[in-house]
């Protein structure tokens, strides 16, 4: 009995544990503050910011097909360069609303 009451809250915490990691990192930007067109304001939402530029790399293929195209053109210095001034820019990015 004891030992089923345990593991129960055991779960829980585990639950509650996922729960926060999901909120605290949770971050979002807009689609120009990731260094899109300044006039597009598509929210994007991301727990890293791997998975930011990925659902960003999404949305380009979608509405900035043209963007992609530059992009591709990029030398790998030149991305690498990006890439961390996109941690930068994610590390200080507002927490997305739950
Ligand atoms: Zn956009």
């Amino acid at each position: 009995m004891y030992g089923m009451l345990v593991g129960t809250h055991s779960e829980f915490w585990a639950v509650d544990d996922i729960n926060l990691t999901f909120r605290k990192n949770m971050k979002q930007l807009t689609c120009a503050q990731m260094g899109g067109p300044a006039t597009c304001s598509v929210v994007m939402t991301g727990n890293s910011a791997d998975e930011m530029i990925a659902n960003g790399m999404e949305h380009l293929k979608q509405a900035h097909p043209d963007m992609v195209v530059s992009m591709n053109a990029m030398s790998k210095e030149a991305m690498d360069k990006w890439r961390a001034d996109f941690q930068v820019k994610f590390d200080a990015a507002p927490e997305a609303a739950a």
